[in-house]
């Protein structure tokens, strides 16, 4: 063991007074040297650096512990694995195996759930976007349609009047919580009447087999209490139906938008100060079915499809330093080997950052870039953090929603995901892009071969 301290070049800070807040310039306090046990540096010898690591242990605590929330106080509860939060085929099948259905907003993201290895009705089929191809195969699975918008609903209603069986449907319903800006551009408007005019249109089809009711009310949702008011209204299109035309449905679905403990960019207090637990949600939501005309013994199921709550902190982000310089107005600069084009959310989250190795206590005021030459590549605009040096190692947190499906393939290449599985074994489950890869897709015209 070589205990050596490291040299660190001396420099003059420059002092900027401002507002205090009553965190001071709390920085990061220890090295997260391994993950689930797993060295860091093991890590990236084997995978690379950048390397997306994801924590099978945290996704299935996780799972559990949420949804444990909602079974404790609702008798009938099934989560559907939210596929664009995180697709990648070894993460759905953790949710698959744990009990959760799908929940795919696309003919692609349904495929994948097909070949998941998911029977049709557990499939729950979202989004404006569903193809003829897409809505008939969905009726001949038996999946769960959530009607978008009257285009679709006249489609399906076509398309069904040569089928042999009948579409399993709901609609979404987009309502005024008291949270806004309000999601109003999907689905069927609770308060204009779109609700019920949609609902009235499937009754009188033959085909379609209305089962259910939908919502999804946001993201990142921080007011337990719109969950309320959203079961609430679904409640009562529910109970109409019922009394309009003696029909039961079989399950209420409020949708995600269940937050993280993410830091938000613009929020004043950190993501575990800010967010409320989720036992809030599951309360608002349960309290209402409970509490409605709803008789006890013909309780609706209750469908979740929480997607960023149940897996951002199971997901690393681990890179390394390219270099360090100083900006014009003598603040620090760390380049990291990723950037926004792989950490989406660095766009709204301010991502923790730890360094993966021992440092010494002096810390400064820094801005965080990625590698790209884009002046928008930046991944903290300011942040606290002991001294890097080019070759260490940092693992960004919680980005295990959103990021893999939404990365780009822009002037890097995606890089390896890695699964620590539950023996703390290093799975690689999603491999690194090659620039044959990228060029296999592409075409070059006859007279562009030879330049
Ligand atoms: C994206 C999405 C979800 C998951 O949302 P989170 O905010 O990540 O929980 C659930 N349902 C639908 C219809 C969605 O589009």
């Amino acid at each position: 063991m070589n205990d050596k301290k490291a040299y660190e070049r001396p420099s003059i800070q420059k002092l900027n007074t401002g507002l205090m807040n009553k965190f001071g310039t709390r920085t990061e306090y220890k090295p997260l040297t391994h993950i689930d046990g797993v060295p860091v540096k093991k890590i990236v010898e084997e995978f690379d650096s950048p390397v997306f690591v994801l924590s099978e242990k945290q996704i299935r605590e996780n799972y559990r512990r949420i949804r444990r929330s909602f079974t404790t106080r609702y008798p009938k509860v099934q989560f559907a694995w939210s596929y664009k939060t995180n697709y990648l085929n070894a993460v759905c099948r953790i949710y698959h195996q744990e009990g959760s259905w799908a929940e795919v907003v696309s003919g692609f993201e349904y495929g994948k759930a097909l070949a998941n290895g998911v029977p049709g009705e557990k499939i729950i089929f979202n989004g404006p976007d569903k193809s003829e191809e897409d809505l008939r195969l969905a009726v001949e699975n038996s999946s769960l349609i959530h009607i978008d918008h009257l285009d679709e609903l006249y489609t399906l209603k076509r398309l069904c009047e040569n089928c042999d069986q009948k579409a399993q449907v709901a609609i979404r319903v987009n309502m005024d919580t008291g949270v806004y800006p309000q999601w109003d551009r999907f689905g069927f408007n609770y308060e204009n009447g779109q609700a019920w005019d949609a609902i009235n249109k499937i009754m009188a089809s033959p085909n379609l087999q209305m089962v259910g009711l939908h919502t999804h009310i946001g993201t990142f949702m921080l007011t337990p209490s719109a969950y309320k008011v959203a079961a609430q209204k679904l409640i009562d299109l529910y109970l109409g139906i019922q009394r309009k035309f003696n029909h039961r449905l079989s399950y209420i679905d409020m949708g995600g938008g269940l937050p993280s403990p993410n830091n938000l960019k613009g929020a004043y207090l950190s993501g575990s100060d800010l967010v409320p637990p989720i036992n809030d949600f599951a309360e608002n939501i349960a309290s209402a079915l409970l509490n409605s005309e709803i008789p006890i013994d013909e309780l609706p199921l209750l469908i979740m499809e929480s997607g960023r709550a149940l897996i951002d902190e199971a997901g690393y982000l681990v890179g390394s330093v390219l270099a360090n310089k100083r900006l014009s107005n003598g603040k620090r600069a760390t380049i990291m080997d990723f950037g926004v084009n792989i950490l989406f959310t660095s766009f709204w989250y301010n991502h923790r950052i730890s360094p993966a190795q021992p440092f010494s206590q002096y810390s400064e005021e820094m801005e965080v870039f990625g590698p790209l030459c884009m002046n928008i590549d930046v991944i903290r605009e300011n942040v606290s953090l002991p001294i890097l040096k080019k070759g260490d190692h940092v693992v960004a947190h919680m980005v295990g929603a959103y990021n893999v499906t939404q990365w780009m393939q822009f002037i890097t290449l995606r890089p390896n995901v890695v699964l620590i599985n539950e023996k703390g074994g290093l799975e690689l489950i999603r491999e690194k892009e090659t620039l044959e890869y990228i060029n296999s897709q592409e075409r070059v015209p006859e007279h562009l071969v030879k330049i």
